[in-house]
């Protein structure tokens, strides 16, 4: 499991691990900018599924929505990779605040446009058009209507 520095978002290697009564504690080393930190894995944590418009769920998978999230914003320079790991740390941590064990795809998309909208109206565009409809409800059941584009751009779509 790779955890992202909370300084710079860059990949971090673990120094050291430690049981403890309320799960491991892992003190990390980032590979950017070299700052230490400490990550706490909570024995039984809550483990969060997304359930697809398609009705299908799986789990949560925050680098899927970073890759996702990567396609909607590209050639947006307005819109840095950093930009996107806030997104998608914010909506990570938002849902697990929320206790919910499970989450419709169409409210994950709600909370992305609502970051997207302060950063890059393009990008909120690109995702809006493919999840509002003509009266403002968001369509998080068409699969009838999925077509090639808007299935590239299914945040949570299988990957075969
Ligand atoms: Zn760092």
């Amino acid at each position: 499991m790779t955890v992202q520095c909370p300084y710079c978002g860059a990949d971090s290697q673990v120094v050291d691990s430690r049981a403890t009564t309320e799960g491991v504690r892992r003190r990390r080393l980032c590979n950017g900018c070299k700052r230490r930190f400490t990550t706490y894995e909570r024995v039984g944590a809550p483990s969060l599924k997304v359930i697809k418009r398609s009705d299908k769920n799986e789990p949560f998978d925050s680098d899927k929505l970073q890759r996702a999230l990567a396609r909607v914003c590209r050639n947006r320079p307005t819109v840095t990779a950093e930009a996107i790991r806030r997104i998608v740390r914010d909506i990570e941590a938002h849902l697990l605040d929320s206790g919910a064990k499970y989450v419709r795809s169409g409210q994950i998309v709600t909370l992305a446009l609502e970051r997207l909208i302060e950063i890059d109206k393009l990008s909120y565009e690109r995702l809006a058009t493919d999840y509002i409809d003509e009266d403002g409800q968001l369509r998080t059941d068409h699969k009838n209507q999925v077509d090639e584009k808007s299935d590239q751009l299914d945040l949570f779509q299988a990957d075969d």
